[in-house]
């Protein structure tokens, strides 16, 4: 809790033990981030620390893996959140997964569903996602896409925003998070926005805490007063603080958003209740 609210942080990355260092490493070259102490390690144990130390009470695991080590990777992600009740896991999908195993894993206690479909190289309307977005229509589970380039860095063309668009438009009642406000570009934020209500907006990157990240998105979110009035005009409860950690710092991100314009009510909903009522946690 911090200052009274509730805060949940909508998006971060943890890898296993051993593997942390070299796949925060790798990311982070990819990106072409700049160093920063603020960088997180990327374990379950750093997070749960960093939580602590700075009041953030619930984070989603926005985990994913490539199809190939996907049943490991969600396996170990579901494990994860049953040993820290304060993490909500999301698990990976692809387009050859029977809807039975998916099942299983929303029995195993997955929340929803996170797609980084350049990563995982698959189209997200590919017709074999039919079975997984019809489940997550009828048992409310939200889908999070990562969107788009993140500095620079273009990998394919599936998780450009206009793919990403054609799953939301043809899936009018799933709830799809489009994380990094949806690649940061301010005139397609409005436009989605406009244009569909099963949208929500993750600030991850794109509205950053960090100078170090700052620069890789559009300059628009640099300025407060802009980053204040566009989240008053596509509306408070449709944009979730997320922090994509390791890569941002979760406690500076918070640190901006409180120092907003914006009325307590709006900053407790950005902060933390939003992604609380996506998830069904009380
Ligand atoms: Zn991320």
């Amino acid at each position: 809790m911090i200052d009274g609210m509730t805060i949940a942080d909508g998006h971060a990355h943890t890898y296993m033990d051993g593997l942390a260092d070299k796949i925060v490493s790798s990311f982070t070259e990819l990106h072409r981030m700049e160093p920063s102490p603020s960088l997180g390690k990327g374990t379950v144990d750093d997070l749960s620390r960093k939580m602590s130390d700075d009041g953030v009470d619930y984070t989603v695991l926005a985990n994913f893996g490539p199809v190939k080590a996907m049943a490991k990777v969600n396996g170990w992600n579901l494990e994860t959140a049953k040993r820290n009740r304060n993490l909500i896991p999301l698990v990976s999908v692809h387009p050859g997964m029977d809807p039975v195993e998916f099942l299983s894993l929303i029995g195993s206690g997955a929340k929803g569903v996170k797609m980084h479909n350049s990563i995982q190289e698959f189209d997200p309307c590919d017709p074999g996602l039919d079975g997984i977005y019809r489940i997550c229509s009828d048992k409310g589970l939200p889908i999070t896409f990562h969107c788009g380039e993140v500095s620079r860095v273009r990998l394919n063309g599936y998780a450009d925003i206009g793919r990403i668009e054609d799953a939301v438009a043809s899936h009018e009642d799933v709830t799809f998070i489009l994380t990094h406000l949806a690649e940061g570009d301010p005139a397609t934020v409005f436009r989605l926005a406009d244009k569909y209500r099963n949208i929500v907006f993750d600030t991850s990157i794109a509205f950053s805490g960090e100078h170090c990240i700052h620069r890789i998105h559009d300059d628009f979110w640099e300025d407060d007063r802009n980053a204040a009035e566009a989240f008053r005009r596509i509306g408070c409860e449709r944009i979730a603080f997320g922090s994509d950690y390791p890569f941002g710092n979760p406690i500076s991100d918070v640190r901006r958003i409180l120092g907003l314009d914006l009325t307590r009510d709006e900053k407790r909903r950005i902060l933390g209740a939003n992604t609380l009522a996506l998830y069904g946690i009380e």
